[in-house]
């Protein structure tokens, strides 16, 4: 089984985010009528995570994620599609899903602040994405974030 491309909606945000930080294929239905979310789910060949029974209902295929809670939602889903990935891979954008890229500032270019220069010119390797040009590392955040999939999902590598 290979995983396939997610729709997820307003109600499962976080879980989208974290879909995207192991490097899934997740778009986001922010502000969607239920007939649009439904019609995109098919249009794009997504399978639709919601909270919302009587969407679930209406969208083949869709997952029901019946928890409020994130850790509960990704086991659901892992419970679904075991071969979810668990660790953090550079794949895709959390703000928008876009693609991301190995970057390399142009020299003399300007200089976001917030990236660790000193830590890039002994080697850590930028990305940037491809769609909006936010730029991620592995820093302090991701260390929480691989804590937090090391720890819903017990055994695996990461
Ligand atoms: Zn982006």
């Amino acid at each position: 089984m290979t995983l396939p491309r997610w729709l997820a909606d307003e109600m499962v945000g976080r879980l989208a985010r974290y879909l995207r930080f192991v490097g899934c294929d997740t778009e986001y239905a922010r502000g969607l009528p239920d007939e649009e979310i439904v019609e995109r789910a098919r249009r794009e060949d997504r399978v639709l995570l919601t909270r919302d029974r009587a969407l679930a209902a209406r969208c083949p295929g869709s997952l029901l994620l019946t928890s409020p809670n994130l850790e509960d939602q990704w086991r659901t889903v892992r419970a679904a599609y075991p071969e979810l990935p668990t660790t953090v891979a550079f794949r895709r954008c959390t703000e928008c899903n876009g693609r991301l890229e190995p970057f390399t500032p142009a020299p003399g270019a300007p200089r976001d602040e917030r990236i660790p220069w000193d830590r890039v010119a002994g080697g850590l390797p930028l990305y940037r994405c491809a769609n909006c040009g936010h730029v991620y590392w592995e820093g302090t955040h991701t260390a929480g974030i691989r804590d937090r999939l090391r720890a819903w999902t017990p055994g695996a590598p990461g």
